[in-house]
Parts: C-alpha cells; structure tokens; sequence
C-alpha cells in the first residue's frame, strides 16, 4: 500500500498541522504498521519528515521541546528555517513564526527565510526583511519539484536580489528533475523500501545541483551557503570552487559525520525508515570521515543539523557526535571545533557558554535522551565529550543533566546585512571590476565579414558589429 502524495500534502496541511508530534507519531506508526512504501517524491519528504521547523507546522510545544535538547546538548543559539508555502507571502510566514516563537524559546534564535517561489513582490519582502527584520540569509530548494523548488533563472534572480541587500543565499542543492524520474523509475522497478531513496538521488545529483549553484551564484558574484552537503562528490565540488577562489561555505551536518546511508539497506524496515533525510546519506562507509577531514581543513566551513532529519534528538547531539569523529578521532582540534560549532553562529549572542567535559563518556541512546522519540539514528554511539554545563544570556540553563529553562527567556537574534565575514570580498571585487569597458573600435579590426575557409571557430567570423 502507498501513501499518495497528495493524500500526504493533505494530512500535513489540515488535520495535524497543529500537532506535528502527535502527527509524526501517527505517520510512523501509520508506515509501520500498513507496511507503507516510500514515496520518493520531495512531497513526501516535506510531509513526513515533518520539516518540524517550518513555519506552519512547527507547533510552540514543539519548539519547546526542541530547544531544550539543544541547551541539553550544548547548544545556546538556534538558527532556524522559515518555509513559506509556494505562493505566500515571506513577511507573514517570519510574523507567524516570530509570534509562535518569541514567547516559547528558551534560548537565543534567529531565522533564515525559504524562497520558495518567485515574483517581485517577494523581491520586496526579501529587502524588507533584511533592512528591518533582522534576516540575512534566504534559503533556496533546487529540489522538492512543484513545490519549492526554483528554476535556474528564479535562482538567479534570487541570489542577485540576496546580493542586492546584503544577504547570504543558501541553497539546498540537489536537482529535482533528476530526482523525479530516479522516483519513477523506482517504483517501475517495484523498489518501495527506504533504499530507493538513496537509490532514487544518487551524489551525483547532489553534486550536479552544487556545481550549478555555484556557478549561478558566481554569475551575479553573491556569496553561497550549501546546507547540508551529504556527499563526498558534493564536498569536492564546494572544496574546488573554494580553490578557485569563489565566496562559498559547505556546510557538512551531523548525521553526515557521524554515520552513513548503508542503513538504508538494513532489514528492519522501521530502522532503515529512519534515516531518511534529503539529501540522503551515502552508502558509501568512507563518506562521514572525508567530509570531517574537509571541515578539520576549512574545505567545509561549519556544521549544522539542517531540518531534514526525523528527530531533535539528532539536532542536540550535534556537538557530540561532532566531538567524537573530530576531535577525540585526531582529525581536528578544540580550537577548529569551536569555529565549526559555534563562534561563527553566536557570535552576536551574549554570555553563551557550555562547559565541556571532554574525558567524559556516554552513550547516545533514544531512551536516555531529553526528547522522548521513538528512534535515534546515532543510538549506541560512545561519545568522548559531553556538555556539563549550558549557560544562556548569563543564566545556567542545564547542569549534570538538570535543565532549567523557561519559555520566553531566549530572544530574537537580529542578523545584519553585510556581514563583513562574507561581504567584505565581495564588496571589494564589486570595486575594483567596475573598470570601463573596452572602447568598440578596438573590436574592429577582429571582426571581418571574410572568414577564412576552414576557420574552426565560425561564430566570431560570422557575427557583423556595427559601430552606433
Ligand atoms: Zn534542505
């Protein structure tokens, strides 16, 4: 039996978009218990994976929830998406969202906003929302076909906007098209367990979809985020342009460094279900240590949890999976985890600080953890490193496994434009490119309305330039 996806859009959309646990739980059970296939559609990621965090189904018990297992696990500031539907309006998405969040949250966030369609009153809406609501960067779906994705000219017409005010764009990159038909022909072929999800968006449609947004973003000279890089082809492909000098950030996650997509293969269906994310993880094994050495070598920037994951819990463990396969493993040291954990993020937040125990062992595990949920795709992993103490705007928030937070005490993080960490470059090539053009008679003599026979390179004989 199939879930439709419409039948998916639907439920997401009415009966449980007020209740995303009770809703997650429903659609586990629901896929368990009917033995349901995947669809490996984007609509069915974005409904059952819940995109918890996106605007409209992100409910404030929820929200709670979530930023006590991230205090839990040493993390003091939450940087959170704000998914508008494909035609709504982005002002009232953040106004929404801020509305549900300001007064639940209990410790410092800030927003990045999706673009999720184009048009010129959400060209508007993103200079609004960086001149005066604090937002400086956008993020955009190559992916998710007829539902957030963008096409090439509204990518560039969103990056060069992003440019325009001072924002970061980022980009979820992985080509929707592809990943359609990989769908298709999955089901064709009577694949329906989770390991046609990988099967279905293979690295190399991660890695197309990265090259092209790179080269997109070159094109208006707009820095670029990747989110979630899962794939050790994507990662070459960030690490290159990086060589080659372009203004762009990798951004490896949690579940990529610390595990792999050979579970996808696992016969317990419910345990293979559970690390379905997009992009997927790979099933190569070697996958999570190359993009560590990546990110211990500034490759890759910083780490990140991305909303494409089942749980919180995966999100709170961040920093200890990050410990783990990073520093305790030899690939980076204290110094380079800080930097790709967490000052390049908090910077603006105040009296932030966790105490980090990195003798002290615990075992990762659903059951122990703050956030009861049914599966927890790190469970069993032993991390050396654990976070002792989380202090928040100057408050203790969680000590030796005691949390001690209320709703309310964190606060909007305003970002502003022109971040000089990604701007200052960017700026300044700005600068010193606006050299005058080349006077035309200077083309003149190369061009010649008698081409030499042979001339391998038609086009420059053929075109006739006429001096106004
Ligand atoms: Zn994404």
């Amino acid at each position: 039996m199939c879930y439709k996806a419409s039948f998916i859009k639907t439920r997401c959309l009415s009966s449980c978009r007020n209740n995303i646990d009770v809703y997650e739980q429903l659609a586990v059970q629901r896929v368990n218990r009917d033995h349901l296939c995947f669809i490996y559609s984007d609509v069915f990621l974005w409904a059952f994976i819940r995109f918890a965090s996106y605007s409209l189904t992100y409910t404030s018990m929820a929200m709670y929830a979530f930023h006590q297992a991230a205090v839990a696990g040493g993390t003091t500031m939450i940087l959170d998406f704000v998914i508008p539907q494909n035609g709504k309006s982005l002002l009232e998405a953040y106004d929404r969202w801020r509305k549900t969040a300001d007064s639940k949250v209990c410790c410092d966030y800030s927003l990045h906003v999706a673009v999720t369609w184009w048009s010129d009153k959400v060209k508007e809406e993103m200079e609004t929302l960086t001149k005066e609501k604090g937002i400086n960067s956008f993020k955009m779906f190559m992916a998710y076909k007829d539902v957030f994705m963008l096409q090439d000219d509204q990518l560039y017409a969103a990056f060069a906007q992003c440019k325009e005010v001072g924002a970061i764009a980022q980009v979820h990159a992985e080509n929707g098209d592809l990943i359609a038909e990989g769908a298709k022909k999955m089901l064709s072929m009577g694949i329906t367990g989770p390991e046609g999800h990988e099967l279905c968006r293979p690295e190399e449609v991660e890695a197309e979809a990265t090259q092209r947004a790179i080269t997109i973003a070159h094109a208006v000279n707009c820095p670029l985020y990747v989110v979630h890089v899962m794939s050790k082809s994507a990662a070459k492909v960030v690490s290159d342009a990086r060589r080659d000098g372009r203004v762009v950030f990798g951004e490896p996650i949690a579940a990529g460094l610390g595990t792999d997509g050979t579970h996808y293969w696992n016969k317990d269906w419910a345990h293979a279900a559970a690390f379905v994310m997009g992009p997927p993880l790979r099933p190569d094994p070697s996958t999570p240590g190359y993009l560590m050495d990546l990110l211990a070598n500034d490759d890759l920037s910083v780490t990140g949890t991305d909303n494409c994951t089942f749980s919180v819990c995966q999100k709170a463990d961040r920093m200890s999976v990050i410990w783990e396969k990073g520093v305790h493993s030899g690939k980076m040291d204290e110094n380079r985890f800080v930097a790709v954990t967490s000052s390049r993020i908090a910077k603006n937040s105040d009296a932030d600080v966790v105490i980090w125990d990195p003798k002290m062992t615990r075992k990762i595990s659903a059951k122990t953890h703050h956030q009861a949920v049914d599966y927890n795709i790190f469970e069993g992993m032993e991390c050396h490193g654990v976070p002792v103490i989380t202090i928040s705007r100057g408050k203790v928030v969680y000590e030796d496994g005691q949390l001690n937070v209320s709703p309310g005490h964190g606060r909007f993080i305003h970002r502003k434009p022109f971040s000089e960490f990604v701007y200052k470059r960017i700026k300044q090539r700005d600068q010193v490119s606006k050299e005058p053009p080349v006077p035309l008679a200077h083309f003149l003599p190369l061009v010649s309305d008698s081409a030499p026979d042979g001339g391998e390179d038609g086009c420059v004989w053929d075109c006739t330039v006429q001096p106004e």
